[in-house]
């Protein structure tokens, strides 16, 4: 075991209480292979410190010029009086001199080292606020992305009797996957379309290796919880054959618990400050009447259906 080994982790949450029972510590770690097209964690996706920057907070209209004065390698550019990220720059930036000048927020660097040993520090000072049923979450982006650091942390974890909970895509290669979740107590495994080649249109990847993996955890001795989560994306997963299919795979693998997640745009200005084209700006949330629908398949067939953030915990 190696409490020395390092992770780059974008957010930490002390106080959560949607990620798992009770009250929770969530660990939002960089790195996912997945390029879901309504992503709400963009900014997961690469397992490196990188920079965001919000036009919004930029001041550069009233005068502030203190980013210029200090990057060196060409990374910004005026444009209609306004201040712009070169991207193709300030992807491979390391240094990013910029944000420690930006007083407004405007820059900022997503991403930060952790030791092992420095997250269980965080989370024994979060312990004493977690409830009974409550402990750790392990989210992103992809935590499988770095597996070595997440399966290092799980051990020292449960070394401390933390209660463990992970959101997944389950996009790992089965060994992988089988080790970590000895360490697992709870689970949210994404589950986003049955048909592999619409799947790999809209998230870049096919989903063989997520459907086998859940089918191998269903089929283990593993006595953890697992419930399944969709995110409702209209005329994409949101049909009766999808979710009828969805429901088959559920009942060959005895599996009882979905959470349907509305979409949202909540992520939107995410992408902008990554200098990154959002597909769904014009889209709105799912109606009440669409989700009650697919609900209503669900527990038709015996399978608990929680919206939202109604999962029973
Ligand atoms: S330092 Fe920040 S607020 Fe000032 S011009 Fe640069 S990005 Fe804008
Ligand atoms: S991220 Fe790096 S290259 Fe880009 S503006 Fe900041 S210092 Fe310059």
């Amino acid at each position: 075991m190696d409490n020395e080994i390092k992770g780059i982790i974008f957010d930490i949450q002390s106080f959560s209480v949607h990620d798992g029972p009770g009250c929770r510590t969530t660990i939002f770690m960089n790195g996912c292979p997945l390029r879901c097209e309504w992503c709400a964690n963009p900014e997961s996706w690469v397992l490196k410190k990188h920079i965001m920057f919000s036009q919004t907070n930029c001041r550069f209209e009233k005068g502030c010029k203190l980013c210029e004065d200090v990057c060196e390698y060409g990374g910004l550019n005026l444009k209609n009086n306004e201040l712009e990220l070169n991207w193709d720059i300030c992807k491979s930036c390391e240094t990013f001199e910029c944000s420690s000048v930006c007083y407004y927020n405007a820059l900022k660097v997503c991403g930060k080292e952790y030791k092992v040993s420095d997250l269980i520090k965080i989370l024994n000072r979060d312990s004493h606020s977690w409830s009974r049923e409550g402990g750790v979450t392990f989210s992103g982006g992809e935590p499988f992305f770095q597996s070595e650091f997440l399966i290092n942390t799980l051990k020292e974890c449960k070394k401390n009797y933390f209660h463990t909970a992970i959101e997944t895509t389950a996009y790992v290669n089965n060994v992988t996957f089988l080790e970590v979740f000895k360490y697992i107590d709870f689970a949210f495994i994404d589950l986003k379309h049955m048909d592999r080649e619409k799947h790999k249109q809209k998230t870049g990847v096919y989903n063989d290796l997520i459907l086998n993996n859940i089918e191998l955890l269903a089929n283990s001795n593993w006595n953890g919880r697992l419930v399944l989560r969709m995110p409702v994306i209209r005329d994409f997963n949101d049909t009766y054959e999808n979710i009828m299919n969805i429901i088959w795979f559920m009942k060959e693998n005895n599996l009882v618990e979905i959470n349907i997640l509305p979409f949202h745009r909540l992520g939107e200005s995410k992408w902008r400050q990554l200098g990154k084209e959002y597909k769904y700006k014009n889209e709105g949330p799912t109606s009440s009447k669409k989700l009650y629908e697919i609900q209503n398949l669900f527990l038709e067939n015996n399978i608990a259906c929680y919206i939202g953030h109604d999962t029973l915990f």
